[in-house]
């Protein structure tokens, strides 16, 4: 198991399990990818609630 752990892009604080985060992302290419927290850790801009306006 992949440890990934996500952190905001803006305060830099971690996004804990279960906590709900906005994330802007590009939509995969691959089929079948299976590890959505690596994936996101990598290709996308996270942002917690605190610093989101939306
Ligand atoms: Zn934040």
């Amino acid at each position: 198991m992949i440890k990934s752990e996500i952190y905001c892009s803006k305060c830099k604080r971690k996004i804990e399990d279960g906590e709900e985060a906005y994330f802007k992302l590009r939509y995969p290419k691959k089929k079948g990818f299976t590890e959505i927290k690596a994936y996101l850790s990598n290709e996308s801009r996270t942002i917690c609630t605190n610093c989101c306006d939306c």
